[in-house]
């Protein structure tokens, strides 16, 4: 068992280095949570009901709400779902793939806000229940980077690029689609299954790969 260990180390240790020169970003991972649009607020919490802000979130302007929402699907139902603030144009449940299991809604893998065509669930706060007919997804794993980080490592907005992720359990993410903006604050973004698959720990960095 050492031997194995030892040279498990051994090769991370040198793949590590031989990165040391490679950008780094560093991992957030997001757990279940909504986005609500004005007129769902409305319903659920009453007219004119504004969310309030309980913390502030890494991207400039996101922030985590004191109210909490029950969300549900043919299957199940989590009964006291994060809601992410400020209010978006277009409600949307964001989901891991075994909540989504768990739910027993078939969600498919998109960016926030590409949610044509895909299912919806049912919502239900204090004051009354909204019937998404659309918004659930299982997020797509992207990174969030600003113009001069972008600049710096000769990374594109749209790239899609692959993270070496150095854990408990090292992994290569593929597929990770990187989006360059002024308004962002550089992260990448996962969800509670890749967490839980790489090991994650607060304050993990990636290695940028393949961009
Ligand atoms: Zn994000």
């Amino acid at each position: 068992m050492e031997a194995t260990h030892g040279s498990l180390l051994e090769r991370v240790a040198r793949r590590v280095e031989s990165r040391m020169s490679q950008p780094l970003v560093p991992l957030e991972a997001s757990g279940r949570h909504v986005h609500l649009c004005r007129a769902d607020i409305d319903a659920l919490f009453g007219a004119g009901h504004a969310l309030e802000r309980r913390a502030d979130l890494s991207q400039p302007g996101q922030f985590l709400c004191r109210e909490r929402i029950k969300v549900s699907g043919p299957k199940g139902d989590f009964g006291s779902m994060a809601i992410l603030g400020p209010e978006r144009r277009e409600s949307q449940v964001e989901l891991s793939a075994t909540d989504a299991l768990a739910l027993g809604i078939d969600a498919p893998v998109r960016l926030s806000g590409d949610i044509a065509g895909t299912p919806g669930a049912r919502l239900a706060g204090p004051k009354g229940e909204v019937g998404l007919a659309r918004g659930a997804i299982v997020a797509r794993r992207h990174i969030h980077m600003e113009p001069r980080y972008a600049a710096r490592c000769g990374a594109r907005d749209g790239q899609i690029v692959s993270v070496y992720v150095c854990g408990g359990r090292p992994v290569t993410f593929h597929g990770v689609v990187l989006r360059v903006s002024p308004d962002f604050a550089t992260y990448m973004h996962i969800d509670y299954d890749e967490a839980n698959a790489c090991g994650f720990s607060k304050g993990m960095l990636g290695f940028l790969e393949n961009y």
